[in-house]
């Protein structure tokens, strides 16, 4: 009997030993890819790694990848763990094949953050970077409060006061908006989009290119976590309404799927999501992409967090009591303790590639 919550790692390191091993075990062929600019917090070296299963010429490729905001790759390496060692490739149906992404931002996870080593936001990240960017004016009138110069309870309270007015001033929902929704002028910023494609952009759009070019029909999963009630899944349709895959995705997964454009999600609009890359270099594919996010904690105290821990490693210092504070609340606001969460993670995660591998066959 395969316990769930021992397929959930602590550390990077730890997930990263662990997938290779249960990848292994279920017969994957397994490629890695070293960050060529960064370490771990131990001086570790930092890869993501893919493991495939099924025909090379599959029609149908299920993809599964975890780490997109580095720390939630905690929740989808343990996922991607829970499906190797409950027999997922087994399972899969003829002519279909898997491909699993473990950690293709090495970086926030190893150093439990939710950027790249670039202090990148992945997810807002691959867009047109020659096409110029989204306006965020609401970033502008807040960025003092999002990274004040210490971190002491004088400016913290500073910082809330000021949010909290922009709160009454324009909705709660328009303050998480103007916070998460993306930014491309502040890269000592949280959710900072970068101005040129990062090495994981690179890295797995070559990846897409040369492991998925022959299939015909191709359904990713993108793990993320820190949105909605506890525990919960949502299945968030990042495409806009009236793109061909979003009906795609809403043939696969139904009512369940939520759209941010048609302010059915918890997450603010965001442009220049990852899963963008699948059908840029997929073009003779149909490919249907899903974010599933779980939730942990309220809105207010995961976007603490992550301000908490951009001000940590931009002015802070992180071998200090507060350094380690900071770090050990930034890891339970996006991979809460004990083993209920988890089990809710995979018992969701497990019906979500059902539906996917029903869609893909379909
Ligand atoms: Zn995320």
């Amino acid at each position: 009997m395969v316990s769930i919550p021992d397929c959930f790692s602590e550390s990077y390191a730890e997930a990263r030993a662990k997938f290779c091993a249960a990848a292994a075990t279920a017969g994957g062929s397994i490629r890695s890819w070293l960050n060529p600019s960064a370490l771990g917090p131990n001086g570790e070296k930092l890869h993501l790694d893919t493991a495939r299963f099924g025909a090379t010429d599959a029609d149908k490729m299920l993809v599964m990848i975890s780490s997109t905001h580095g720390v939630e790759g905690h929740c989808g390496s343990g996922a991607q763990i829970a499906w190797l060692r409950t027999g997922g490739p087994s399972k899969l149906p003829k002519n279909t094949g898997a491909l699993l992404v473990h950690a293709i931002n090495p970086y926030g996870f190893a150093w439990t953050r939710r950027v790249n080593e670039d202090n990148v936001d992945l997810n807002r990240n691959f867009g047109d970077h020659d096409k110029g960017y989204p306006r965020n004016d609401g970033y502008l009138a807040i960025a003092d409060a999002i990274l004040p110069r210490d971190w002491s309870a004088e400016s913290r309270a500073e910082s809330q006061r000021t949010l909290e007015a922009y709160a009454q001033k324009h909705g709660a929902f328009a303050l998480q908006g103007a916070i998460s929704g993306g930014q491309h002028t502040h890269p000592d910023g949280v959710f900072y989009g970068g101005v040129k494609p990062t090495w994981s952009n690179r890295t797995i759009r070559a990846i897409a290119r040369e492991e998925l070019g022959r299939a015909r029909r191709v359904g990713v999963t993108d793990y993320h976590t820190g949105l909605g009630p506890f525990g919960h899944g949502e299945l968030i349709c990042t495409v806009p309404p009236g793109a061909k895959s979003y009906a795609r995705a809403k043939a696969w997964y139904g009512d369940e799927m939520t759209s941010p454009e048609s302010g059915t999600s918890t997450s603010a609009i965001v442009t220049g999501v990852m899963t963008d890359a699948f059908p840029q270099e997929l073009p003779d594919a149909e490919v249907t992409s899903i974010a599933i996010e779980y939730g942990t904690y309220a809105v207010p105290e995961v976007l603490n967090a992550v301000r908490a821990d951009n001000w940590l490693h931009q002015r802070g210092d992180l071998a200090s009591p507060l350094g380690r504070e900071i770090k050990a609340d930034m890891k339970e606001r996006f991979f809460p303790a004990g083993d209920k969460w988890r089990e809710m993670v995979w018992t969701r995660a497990d019906q979500t590639i059902g539906w996917a591998l029903k869609g893909l066959a379909a």
